[in-house]
């Protein structure tokens, strides 16, 4: 549709002056959780890590050094994301050099603690499963493949005994904590991969009740609520095609009797009210499928659609008799309204033009005859 097609946006301004595009502020506040987030599955991994120290598996060096790393690696993307540094970037989560530094240091820990290698083959698992959550398709790519590389260096090229301590029960428990821990992870990042989904299909959603109602809005004549002159042109063209086709339709031309008298008399805000109340009397008096437009300042178009000229009578004569039994209280007791209105039904092969000509000589023979009545057209010209 049209006006949308002229509405320039801020990336479009951009685009032309060749700026860098100015990012949205909120990104930061964005940001927040996802870091946090990482923070507490580090922290998590800290405490397994820990645990295992505990039971003399691994060393609280092991633990300390490893929870260090990570926290530092997140802080330092936190600091960044703060200072809005990485607001110019695509990957503004930096998702993509997280995910390979984080898989760096499992891969060392793998080689350096293989005893409990398990845990961090599961730690590679909820990296990705996150990671993908805000990367491309080609970006994911590049993390699983360096991922794959470096299992594959691990597995293949060393003899490292890659290992689930499972000696006793508590090492049995934790190995479980461990894949419970994991796994609860993996189904949080599922989990809101899917609430992203839902939140893109409630915005689309949104934005096509938005876009049909502006469409409807371009439609429709402010005053009356009635179709505006190029939608109901746009209606009568579409009606001609259907009588081609086969279907029967009427069009009238309404004009309101002597409404410069109604201005002059009460105003013009007063006559707006006037044109209003003949609008909505008119609505509620005819078919859905019926379309009324405003042709014109009083002057309006009724389209009616599977109908003959005698049917089309009857209705324009009942919409005539309606608004000349209007009661005016509010306005004047002895105000009274009245309409003239010239019918013609359309022929094949006609044009808009020879259409509504036809309808306007009715209706002036309507207006000269005294006005208050309905005339239809006489002169049809048929082909074929
Ligand atoms: P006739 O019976 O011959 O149609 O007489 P008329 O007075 O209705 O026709 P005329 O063409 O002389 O005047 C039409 C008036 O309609 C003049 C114009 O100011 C008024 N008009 C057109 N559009 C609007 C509008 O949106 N609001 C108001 N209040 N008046 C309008
Ligand atoms: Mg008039
Ligand atoms: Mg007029």
């Amino acid at each position: 549709m049209q006006p949308a097609a002229s509405i320039r946006t801020a990336s479009d301004k951009n685009a032309i002056s060749g700026s860098a595009p100015a990012q949205p502020a909120h990104r930061v506040t964005q940001r927040r959780p996802a870091y946090i987030a990482q923070a507490v599955s580090y922290v998590i991994d800290g405490a397994i890590l820990f645990a295992y120290a505990g039971i003399g598996v691994t060393t609280v060096t092991t633990g300390l050094v490893y929870l260090t790393l990570r926290l530092a690696v997140v802080g330092v993307a936190f600091f960044l994301s703060e200072a809005r540094v990485t607001d110019r970037f695509r990957d503004h989560y930096l998702f993509v050099p997280l995910s390979l530094v984080s898989i760096t240091i499992q891969i060392g820990a793998i080689y350096l603690v293989p005893q409990i290698g398990f845990y961090f083959i599961a730690i590679i698992f909820v990296v990705l499963g996150f990671g993908a959550l805000r990367m491309s398709a080609r970006q994911t790519g590049i993390v699983w493949a360096y991922a794959t590389l470096g299992l594959a260096v691990l597995f293949l090229m060393t003899d490292r005994p890659i290992g689930i301590p499972m000696a006793d029960a508590t090492e049995r428990a934790l190995a479980l904590a461990c894949f419970v821990s994991a796994l609860a992870r993996c189904a949080g990042a599922g989990l809101y991969g899917s609430s992203m989904r839902e939140l893109l299909y409630r915005r689309s959603n949104d934005l096509a009740a938005a876009n049909a109602r502006i469409e409807e809005l371009a439609q429709l004549d402010e005053l009356t609520g009635a179709y505006n002159r190029r939608y109901i042109m746009k209606c009568l063209g579409d009606e001609i095609a259907r009588v081609q086709r086969g279907a029967s339709c009427c069009v009238a031309l309404i004009d309101l009797d002597h409404f410069k008298r109604i201005n002059d008399r009460f105003g013009h805000p007063i006559g707006d009210e006037v044109l209003r109340t003949f609008a909505i009397t008119i609505f509620s008096n005819i078919r859905m499928v019926d379309k009324l437009g405003r042709y014109g300042g009083e002057e309006f178009l009724l389209v009616l659609p599977e109908t003959h000229a005698d049917q089309a009578l009857q209705i324009i004569e009942r919409l005539r008799t309606a608004i000349e039994g209007l009661g005016w209280p509010a306005i004047s007791p002895d105000l009274t309204l009245t309409i003239s209105a010239g019918l013609s039904e359309i022929v094949s092969n006609d044009t808009p033009e020879d259409l509504l000509a036809r309808a306007d000589r009715a209706l002036y023979r309507a207006k000269d005859a005294g006005r208050n009545r309905v005339l239809a057209a006489t002169q049809r010209r048929r082909f074929g």
